[in-house]
């Protein structure tokens, strides 16, 4: 499925991947945005309701990755750049700032989303902020029922993958209008709560080990998804050239 997956990595530059979420908030039509690794692409694999929802037309899948890039690139997709998640968020809260729209941000700890609905609040004070949860004590299905019931334009969930995906991926139909997005750990970065990478990592395409460094334990969960995953690249390339 890993050719699947890859071939459907929206090929848009970051400019004009935004462009296209401010045209669906001003014409409110529904967009669901999975923000992919090379951890997401392996655990769907394995994960049959993760695999549903990247493979279901209507969702984007655009590369949040360097490695997914770089693979995409390796089998002669004209994808050039990363579209971080963290940057689909901000990007969002300042358009819903600018259009007046209605934000549910669901996910992280209690502490986190306080500091980030604050910064809302500061920085983009017409975005209408209708709803926010954490991401520890609630249900999640009995969260989408609130979600659904406020008819938001934006919604940001940050809860990690699958459940972020499996779990708007499985309620989207009730929604006419929203854009709705699995932010992994977005909220933590957007709240001031952990520090984003340098711009000489992100430009080096080398985030992942400033996140890595910051955080050791994410050493085993990076390897174990992504030695995998360049080996099936590998693979794929081969089959290609064979064809
Ligand atoms: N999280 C949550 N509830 C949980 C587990 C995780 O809200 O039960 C949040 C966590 O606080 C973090 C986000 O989900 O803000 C996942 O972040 P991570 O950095 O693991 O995601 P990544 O960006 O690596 O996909």
């Amino acid at each position: 499925m890993l050719k699947e997956y890859l071939s459907k990595v929206d090929p848009r530059t970051k400019d004009a991947f935004f462009a296209a979420l401010t045209d669906a908030l001003k014409e409110e039509t529904r967009l669901f945005v999975v923000t992919a690794n090379p951890e997401t692409l392996m655990l769907a694999e394995k994960t049959p309701a993760l695999s549903d929802a990247l493979l279901d037309p209507e969702t984007v899948i655009v590369p949040d990755g360097i490695g997914v890039v770089r693979a995409a690139e390796s089998l002669a997709r004209p994808i050039h750049e990363r579209v971080p998640g963290v940057e689909i968020s901000e990007h969002l809260l300042r358009e819903a700032d600018g259009l007046n729209k209605r934000v549910f941000l669901y996910g992280a700890s209690d502490e986190t989303l306080t500091a980030l609905q604050a910064r809302v609040q500061r920085e983009w004070p017409n975005a209408q902020l209708v709803g926010a949860k954490n991401g520890y004590d609630f249900d999640d299905d009995q969260v989408m029922d609130e979600i659904a019931a406020l008819s938001p334009d934006v919604v940001l969930v940050a809860l990690g993958i699958p459940r972020q995906e499996t779990l708007l991926h499985r309620h989207l139909g009730r929604f006419q209008k929203g854009v709705f997005v699995g932010v992994g750990g977005s909220f933590d970065v957007l709240s001031g709560k952990v520090r984003r990478a340098p711009l000489l990592f992100q430009k080096l395409g080398l985030e992942w080990l400033w996140r890595i460094l910051r955080s050791p334990s994410r050493l085993k969960r990076f390897l174990s998804s992504n030695l995998p995953f360049l080996a099936a690249v590998r693979r794929l390339k081969k089959e290609n050239r064979k064809q």
